[in-house]
């Protein structure tokens, strides 16, 4: 029986800055990659929704497609099956001797839970293990993970003060042995959208996958468009693509590395000067290594829903204003263009996830966990640390010292969208509305309704709950959590 050494792929599908990749290749011994369409990823959740939908699964195809690309290029084979990684290491081991697994390390309790499974069926197996998520491994930090600070001021503060670690190298292997695969264990088509158990796209997608396209998309953002000049003043906005970097889809499933964008931001400022568009976006890239920090150090208590606090928050469960929440039909325009926004094409801007996540908790009062598990299912950018930390702090479930911040919906779409073009685009029933009725048209009376040809209550709903009413109850919920838990 051949031996092989195996470099396995989750969520850091490319070849760049892959310390796993490299090591591998460094062996002598014959490689072959591997990605494995875990089916316990596609399944339907208890809420009635796919783990991962269409647009987020669509996203991983053209990634894994253009990661065999370009592992293909290097010299090796990229092995694709859809089934559970356990079945597939065995049915490996049958045809191959596999000496060593190479892979990035995974966080969350699924991963470990499969990796724990794997290596029982490869006893004699060494694993090695590498960090490739963030820009700073854990271990370079000054402090342990258990000592990190509770809150992200205090955390950049420390970074600050201590210098940050220098970064590592980013290298590509010049070429890898491959290993040769007989005709009778070829290396795999990829599972259509439908063998998933998912509908086709309507439209082609927003963001299409792989790291060749990320790689286009930083050049765009950052040096052909000239867009990190002004990207604190931008970053804000919903509407247009280069508003903000729309890294996040390729960040979040290894496509790029955080180290190569940084890498970038520095070339930039050395060719055109520092600026506080500069330091912002790598102030954005520590926000997600320290969502990834907060995650190792609470585990699984981050899907907790009294959150880190231990906050016995009242969550309530009403499946039609779930409903209503996740089409976009709340009756808020603001909610309901993100919303369908993120239903048409798995992805929102943050200003518009802080506002719908905001209205989910605040608002409606409905669990956390269930909006967060939604954007696990929709987002092309679904990341595991990002999303629930991200979901925690907005349900002021997190560390965050302020316990009820809730943002007001209507006032946020008058200062982040002043005509209202962002809801225009994503309500056409509402295009013919002027500002400021496009905001609020709950105001509209009969005479304003006919003027603009719009039937409130018929072709747009009328609000699910009353904003401010509903703030307030929601308001006096968390104040009496808190008591109780004093
Ligand atoms: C409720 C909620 C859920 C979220 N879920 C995710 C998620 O699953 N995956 C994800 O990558 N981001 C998530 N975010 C963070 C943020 O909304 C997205 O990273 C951002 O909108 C992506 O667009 P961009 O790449 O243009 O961001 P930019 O503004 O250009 O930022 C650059 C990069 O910094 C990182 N970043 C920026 N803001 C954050 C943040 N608040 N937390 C963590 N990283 C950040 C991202 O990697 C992003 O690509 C969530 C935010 C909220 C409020």
């Amino acid at each position: 029986m051949n031996s092989c050494i195996i470099v396995w792929f989750r969520n850091d599908l490319r070849v760049h800055d892959h310390l796993p990749l490299l090591r591998a290749s460094s062996r002598g011994l014959p490689v072959l990659g591997l990605y494995v369409f875990d089916q316990a990823h596609y399944k339907t959740l208890s809420y009635g929704f796919p783990k991962t939908g269409k647009h987020r699964a669509q996203f991983i195809r053209e990634s894994v497609e253009d990661l065999r690309q370009n592992l293909n290029r290097l010299g090796a084979p990229l092995l694709v099956r859809h089934g559970s990684p356990e079945e597939v290491f065995t049915s490996i081991s049958e045809r191959f001797h596999i000496q060593e697994v190479f892979l990035h390390e995974e966080i969350g309790s699924e991963e470990l839970t499969v990796e724990g499974k794997v290596r029982d069926r490869l006893p004699h197996t060494t694993f090695t293990i590498d960090h490739g998520h963030n820009l700073y491994p854990p271990e370079d930090l000054p402090f342990t993970t258990r000592e990190l600070p509770d809150t992200f001021s205090q955390f950049r503060k420390v970074l600050d003060k201590n210098g940050v670690p220098g970064l590592t190298e980013i290298s590509i292997p010049s070429s890898v042995r491959g290993l040769s695969l007989p005709r009778d264990f070829p290396e795999g088509k990829l599972p259509t959208l439908q063998e998933l158990g998912l509908k086709e796209l309507e439209r082609p997608p927003r963001y299409p996958g792989g790291s060749s396209k990320a790689k286009e998309r930083l050049l765009h953002y950052i040096f052909k468009a000239d867009r990190l000049k002004v990207y604190k003043e931008t970053r804000n906005g919903m509407l247009k693509e280069d508003d903000s970097s729309k890294f996040s889809p390729y960040l979040a499933n290894g496509c790029l590395s955080p180290k190569v964008v940084l890498d970038q931001i520095r070339t930039y400022e050395k060719k055109y000067g520092k600026n506080e568009s500069t330091y912002m976006l790598y102030f954005e890239l520590l926000w997600r290594d320290y969502f990834h920090l907060v995650h190792r150090k609470y585990r699984d208590r981050i899907f907790y829903p009294a959150g880190l606090k231990g906050n016995r928050i009242p969550w309530h469960d009403d499946q039609e204003h779930l409903r209503r929440w996740m089409d976009g039909m709340t009756g808020y325009p603001l909610v309901d263009a993100a919303m369908r926004e993120l239903k048409q094409t798995g992805f929102m801007s943050n200003r518009a996830r802080q506002n719908v996540a905001s209205f989910f908790t605040k608002n409606l009062g409905l669990d956390w966990r269930i909006g967060a598990a939604w954007f696990e299912s929709q987002l092309v950018d679904y990341d595991v640390s990002s999303n629930y930390g991200n979901w925690l702090y907005i349900a002021g479930v997190g560390n965050d010292a302020v316990p009820f911040r809730a943002f007001n919906v209507e006032k946020q779409a008058h200062d982040y969208d002043p005509d209202g073009a962002y809801l225009r685009y994503w309500l056409p029933e509402l295009k013919e509305l002027p500002a400021p009725w496009i905001h609020q048209p709950r105001e509209m009376g009969m005479l304003e309704q006919q003027q603009y040809g719009i039937n409130l209550g018929e072709d747009y709903p009328l609000p699910m709950v009353d904003l401010y009413e509903s703030m307030k109850n929601r308001k006096q919920e968390y104040e009496q959590a808190q008591k109780n838990s004093r």
